[in-house]
């Protein structure tokens, strides 16, 4: 299986032409073919014979970049030029963009090949992939449960090696909590390290472009190519993009890692808790200094968010009123009425002061608490969800429960802050569990550098879901 190698691998194979890109592209349709009909992965997967033109064009050319030639998906969020882009929803089930987001221009320059858009939670609404008109995505380690959300699609694709890499979306952790139910590495980046133009908006001063991967290395490879200023966005940061993947070596000495008392205390599975607690020892061994701290802010966290982030939902999503494009309000699900009506409601004259500007004044409060910890860490480490992946439909019908899924994943967000979840173990049941680290602003270089450390460390990122022994692979 070539799609299990790494990013640099592929691409030194490519380069020296022991393999083509028309090989990659045989490799990923064929397992496409026998898994994603009990996965459902893609929401628009492009026609094989399109996709093998492009790689037999990239064949005939000298890489320059190391994603040359490789296959990736990309979530169904980014506008991509000629290609239906629902956001997985029927409000846009046969919107085609005139024009390209920033992010998969960028992947096409960079000469990586797209498969196809990936299902998602409706506007990444949702932490489960299940809120979606496209049917939910399947985990391939239980299919009876879920990928996670909201960018589940991108993250299976890349479970079961469907594709090099990924791209996904976070708000509040929809890159995140996936690629820990997936045994998938994610990163959500620093707010504006990557430009979101072209990219269906949440909330706006929450979202986040990043990619998903095999290892913390693949990550780190692609972070370089879709980084930097866009004139197109205006939130986009000029601070400079590094060559991540040549630092991920650097000494880890005298390095701390804080851990917030707190969120080990109450609400976590007993297993996830114990596991995330045994890696101090590898981070130890890696020369750096794990110390406790308490963040006791953190429990504001989901109500800033779910204030906030529907606030904007509602009126990001008022263009969708079917008159420029897409179809009429009707086709939202019940989810996504639900967000408007409480963005709306905490937006009104009568409640803005009592709740859109209380939890704007917390935000502030929760940026004041990780630049205190901040003052003496750097990065600090955290659960990605508190419970293995659901069963399918079991958190449908509790908003409530489902909100608790984002627990862990909603402060950094509304803070700005990078992100790097990586695989860290397993249940006793055989389902994945990830960490986070998280950093300073404009940190990545050290996440990916702890994260690196700790891969080679470790194997669990390497362990494939059953689905590839369970019946026959064909490939
Ligand atoms: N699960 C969170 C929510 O439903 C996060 C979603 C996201 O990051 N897009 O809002």
């Amino acid at each position: 299986m070539l799609l299990d190698k790494s990013i640099q691998k592929l691409s030194d194979l490519i380069k020296r032409k022991e393999i083509s890109s028309v090989q990659l592209v045989e490799e990923a349709y064929a397992r496409i073919e026998t898994l994603n009909p009990r996965l459902n992965v893609f929401t628009t997967l492009r026609k094989k014979e399109e996709v093998l033109r492009e790689a037999q064009e990239a064949d005939t050319r000298d890489p320059v970049t190391p994603l040359h030639g490789l296959p990736y998906a990309i979530k169904d969020a980014y506008a991509t030029q000629d290609i239906r882009t629902t956001a997985s929803s029927n409000v846009l089930k046969d919107f085609v963009p005139p024009y390209d987001s920033t992010v998969y221009k960028k992947l096409k320059k960079a000469g990586a090949i797209l498969l196809g858009k990936t299902n998602m939670d409706a506007w990444g609404h949702g932490a489960t992939t299940e809120n979606t008109d496209f049917g939910p995505t399947k985990n391939p380690w239980d299919l009876t449960r879920v990928a996670g959300g909201s960018s589940g699609g991108s993250a299976v694709a890349v479970a079961v090696r469907f594709v090099a890499f990924a791209m996904g979306e976070d708000t509040g952790g929809s890159i995140r909590n996936p690629a820990a139910w997936t045994n998938t590495t994610g990163l959500k980046v620093t707010y504006g390290r990557v430009s979101r133009y072209g990219a269906a908006a949440y909330a706006s001063s929450f979202d986040t472009m990043g990619p998903l991967g095999k290892t913390v290395e693949d990550c780190a490879c692609v972070l370089e190519h879709i980084a930097g200023i866009d004139p197109y966005d205006g939130s986009s940061s000029p601070e400079p993009v590094k060559q991540y993947q040549k630092i991920l070596d650097v000494s880890l000495q005298k390095k701390v890692i804080a851990i917030p008392k707190e969120l080990f205390e109450k609400g976590i599975d007993p297993e996830i808790r114990q596991m995330i607690l045994q890696t101090k020892k590898v981070f130890e061994n890696l020369g750096i200094t794990i110390q406790e701290t308490s963040m006791p802010l953190l429990d504001y966290a989901l109500p800033v968010y779910y204030f906030i982030g529907p606030s904007e939902t509602s009126s990001n999503l008022a263009r969708y009123d079917g008159i420029r494009y897409g179809q009429n309000r009707d086709h939202f699900t019940p989810e996504t009425i639900r967000r408007i009506m409480i963005g709306t409601y905490a937006l009104s004259a009568g409640y803005y002061d009592a709740f859109y500007k209380k939890a704007q004044r917390v935000r502030t409060m929760l940026i004041q608490e990780y630049e205190r910890v901040f003052r003496a860490c750097d990065a600090i480490l955290m659960p990605v969800t508190p419970t293995s992946p659901s069963k399918i439909g079991e958190l449908m019908n509790d908003p409530l429960q489902n909100i608790l899924a984002d627990m862990y994943t909603t402060s950094q967000n509304p803070v700005g802050v990078p992100s790097l979840a990586i695989p860290c173990g397993f249940t006793s049941s055989k389902l994945p569990i990830g960490m986070q680290l998280i950093g300073k602003k404009f940190s990545e270089d050290l996440l990916f550098a702890i994260g690196h450390q700790y891969q080679v460390a470790t194997s669990w990122h390497k362990t494939l879901p059953p689905i590839f022994t369970t019946k026959k692979e064909g490939v």
